[in-house]
């Protein structure tokens, strides 16, 4: 196995269109599980954890653009935080300290699974991905992005630059249910985003992809939602509509009714913690 360290985007870029088929490495959190649990051998590994660029961040008064490499430890407080709160919550449900040092942004998009705590926050968010390879630079909507589990439009050869999510006013928060409070992969977990214009919801570990709710959505604001004060039926109806849209399964982790039923709660819950 070749591992290779570019220490600039354009060195990664060339050795990757080169070899499409090696596999990048960033943090390592989910890959090193690949290598050491499950028998997946590369034959080449590009790692890009030494390059500078991927591990910066800006946020201006519309939009927040991430690095790729940027890890949970730096989205958990500080001014990240302060401009992507539902994110925040996110990333401090991730695993355990060293995970989240370790652990990226463009680690949980190159996995995609629907279980990937940061990938909910992006799509209720309405972000977009933006990829790099020989061919150029282009920006995905998230929802065309996670295309089913552990799958993604990237194409041969293109490395996750960034995620850049529009700014936005209101409540966000995110909310996760697994079998323990900590260190816990999601059995369903939840990003909700309201302010007076909008109300947005995606959910994961309940589908082969992330799942916003949009007729919940719709629902909601023709009930008149948006306005300041909500009944607790409408609040009720919003959480029913939000867990009718939900896909889960089966399997080791839980039952498709008890995710079903997680997914009410977790909505009902966001939803009035946006109120408070
Ligand atoms: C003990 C433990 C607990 C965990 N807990 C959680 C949890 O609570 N929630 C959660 O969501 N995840 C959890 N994970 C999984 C993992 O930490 C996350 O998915 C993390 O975001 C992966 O990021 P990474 O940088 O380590 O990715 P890596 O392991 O380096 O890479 C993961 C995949 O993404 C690809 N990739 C990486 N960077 C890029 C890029 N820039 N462009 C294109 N492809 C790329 C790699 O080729 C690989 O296929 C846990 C893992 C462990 C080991």
């Amino acid at each position: 196995m070749s591992v290779t360290t570019p220490r600039t985007l354009d060195e990664a870029v060339r050795l990757f269109s080169a070899n499409p088929h090696a596999t990048l490495l960033a943090g390592g959190t989910d890959l090193m599980v690949e290598i050491n649990l499950h028998g997946r051998r590369p034959d080449a590994v590009v790692s890009l954890a030494r390059i500078a660029e991927l591990g910066t961040w800006s946020i201006d008064d519309d939009r927040v653009v991430i690095g790729s490499g940027v890890p949970y430890a730096t989205m958990e407080s500080g001014p990240l935080a302060v401009a992507l709160p539902a994110l925040a919550e996110a990333a401090r449900t991730v695993g355990s300290p060293q995970i989240r040092a370790a652990g990226t942004l463009g680690g949980n998009l190159g996995t995609c699974s629907p279980a990937g705590d940061g990938l909910p926050v992006l799509a209720a968010l309405d972000a977009t991905i933006d990829l790099i390879g020989a061919g150029g630079e282009r920006s995905v909507p998230f929802a065309d992005f996670m295309v089913g589990v552990k799958r993604n439009s990237a194409q041969p050869g293109e490395i996750i630059r960034s995620v850049t999510i529009p700014r936005r006013d209101g409540w966000q928060g995110y909310a996760k249910v697994g079998t323990r409070n900590a260190m816990v992969i999601a059995t369903a977990s939840m990003c909700l985003h309201r302010s007076s214009s909008r109300i947005a919801v995606a959910m994961g570990a309940v589908g082969p992809t992330i799942i916003r709710a949009r007729e919940a959505e719709r629902w909601f604001v023709d009930q008149g939602g948006l306005n300041d004060i909500v009944s607790p039926d409408i609040m009720d109806g919003f959480a029913e509509r939000v867990a009718e849209a939900s896909r889960p399964i089966d399997d080791h982790r839980s039952t498709a009714a008890y995710r079903r039923h997680a997914v009410r709660v977790l909505a009902r819950r966001l939803l009035e913690r946006s109120y408070r």
